[in-house]
């Protein structure tokens, strides 16, 4: 059984982290951003003042922001 390498893990983690910010970053800036999965345009969808949501077409990408 292979040893488990929990230090890979969590760069996986602060990688997809950091991803998820950019992205957010991007699409608040009004650019073109693609859903990693099925390649729909991601939208900034509207919602109360507090929160961000951005999504894609199909829904497999659903980020959900809230503001300070
Ligand atoms: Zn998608």
């Amino acid at each position: 059984m292979p040893k488990l390498d929990f230090s890979a893990l969590n760069k996986q983690a602060a990688n997809s982290f950091h991803q998820q910010r950019n992205l957010i970053k991007q699409v608040c800036r009004g650019d073109k951003v693609l859903c990693p999965d099925c390649q729909q345009l991601l939208t900034l969808m509207p919602s109360d003042n507090k929160v961000i949501n951005i999504k894609c077409a199909k829904g497999c990408t659903a980020i959900e922001l809230e503001l300070d």
